[in-house]
């Protein structure tokens, strides 16, 4: 994959990500949270594998559906992985786990 089109990439899992954060995590205050997103992140992981299911077996769905969901599961990847840097700098902070 080239540089360019990664960077693409990333532009929309980012803007997937800003979309989801301001439905879900701003007035939420049990949110981020690792249980949560986890939970959220293995229901995306299970629409990918519905758009996979209706574009290739059942001719109802399109690969333009099943990008969306990808980027829905890279985004609350990414929530993840913000929130468990966001804990580490927070224990070298504080020094407490
Ligand atoms: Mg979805």
């Amino acid at each position: 994959m080239n540089r360019k089109k990664f960077s693409d990439i990333s532009v929309d899992v980012w803007t997937e990500l800003q979309r989801a954060y301001d439905k879900h995590v701003e007035d939420n205050p049990n949110r981020p949270n690792l249980f949560v997103s986890y939970t959220i992140l293995a229901e995306e992981v299970g629409e990918v594998a519905k758009a996979i299911i209706d574009e290739h077996f059942n001719g109802t769905g399109t690969l333009q559906e099943l990008r969306v969901e990808l980027l829905q599961v890279a985004a609350m990847a990414a929530e993840m992985v913000a929130e468990v840097d966001r804990r580490c700098q927070k224990t070298i902070k504080t020094g407490k786990k």
